[in-house]
């Protein structure tokens, strides 16, 4: 109990310092305070006594996967988040379980979640959102090469490090699509060109995802937003992209969400492409880490 909310230097210096593939049990652990609570569970500041390492240790009842049949994305997740090694993306170190409960081990946020910061400023300055924009879209481009898609780019899946630095940390709804040396070997003659294609189809609705949270960064609310449900899933149909007089935002951050925001997804702006857009040039952090 009592671990202080600051990791000292000398513990986060290292993100390996903590001992890869053992199997942990819920006393290699001092546990500290909640940090916040899920549809499942709860999070708890956590030191791994052994290294003296700080994380987030994730608790999730079983009944409640269970009832809600999550099982199987929960297992997903773990199974594409653990194999992910990104300075954006959220450390998955591990898990462990006992009779009633599943534990994640997670690399701990020290900044929290970056909705409460947006909410606290109600829009960001096109510095920091620029900034943000570049290091989403370098986690994005290493998820695809690694064939995952994300499918759930959002401000409440994004979580700020001790040094500024987002992290990408909801893997919930991402996908492992199948890898081209798969789709090779099989006997896959009959397959349409679609399909053959969906691996770069399909990665294009994390483009869309990052246009959306382009947007919102910017302006505070999301593009596509209405009253009603079936208005909000027209504006989406017909991409009905307005940008408000309020706040006032370059010509250059509106030019790049119009090339995300497209509704053929192979038409929209690659994510390589987007890095060296000049919006992104001029007003991204080089060093990816926003510090006000
Ligand atoms: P939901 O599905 O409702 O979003 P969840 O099961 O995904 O819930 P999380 O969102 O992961 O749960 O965690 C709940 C809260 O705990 C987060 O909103 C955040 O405030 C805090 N939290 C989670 N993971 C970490 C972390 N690694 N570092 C710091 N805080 C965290
Ligand atoms: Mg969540």
């Amino acid at each position: 109990m009592g671990i202080a909310a600051e990791t000292q230097p000398e513990e986060k210096a290292s993100s390996e310092v903590i001992a890869v593939g053992k199997r942990w049990t819920l006393n290699d652990f001092d546990i500290g305070k909640p940090l916040g609570r899920g549809k499942f569970g709860h999070v708890y500041l956590a030191r791994e006594k052994e290294s003296n390492h700080i994380v987030a240790l994730k608790v999730l009842f079983k009944s409640q996967l269970k009832q809600s049949q999550v099982e199987h994305q929960l297992r997903r997740e773990v199974e594409i988040q653990s194999h992910l090694r990104h300075p954006n993306i959220l450390r998955l170190y591990g898990y462990f379980y006992d009779q009633k409960r599943v534990y994640l081990i997670l690399e701990y946020a020290a900044k929290g979640e970056l909705y409460k910061e947006l909410q606290k400023c109600t829009y960001f300055s096109e510095r920091r959102a620029a900034t943000y924009v570049a290091s989403l879209a370098r986690a994005l481009i290493y998820c695809h090469g690694k064939h995952v898609i994300h499918r759930d780019i959002k401000p409440e899946n994004l979580l700020v490090g001790a040094q500024g630095e987002l992290k990408i940390a909801d893997f919930g709804w991402s996908v492992h699509t199948f890898s081209r040396r798969q789709t090779m070997c099989g006997t896959l003659d009959y397959l349409p060109p679609e399909m053959v294609e969906s691996l770069e189809h399909d990665a294009n609705v994390d483009i869309w995802g990052l246009g959306v949270l382009c947007y919102e960064f910017l302006y505070g609310v999301p593009p596509f937003e209405a009253k009603e449900l079936s208005d909000t899933y027209r504006r989406i149909m017909q991409v009905d992209l307005k940008f408000p007089t309020k706040p006032i935002v370059s010509s250059a951050a509106k030019d790049l969400i119009s090339q995300m925001l497209v509704k053929d997804s192979s038409q929209r702006l690659p994510l390589h492409k987007l890095l060296e857009h000049p919006w992104i040039v001029q007003n991204a952090e080089p060093s990816g880490i926003y510090k006000g």
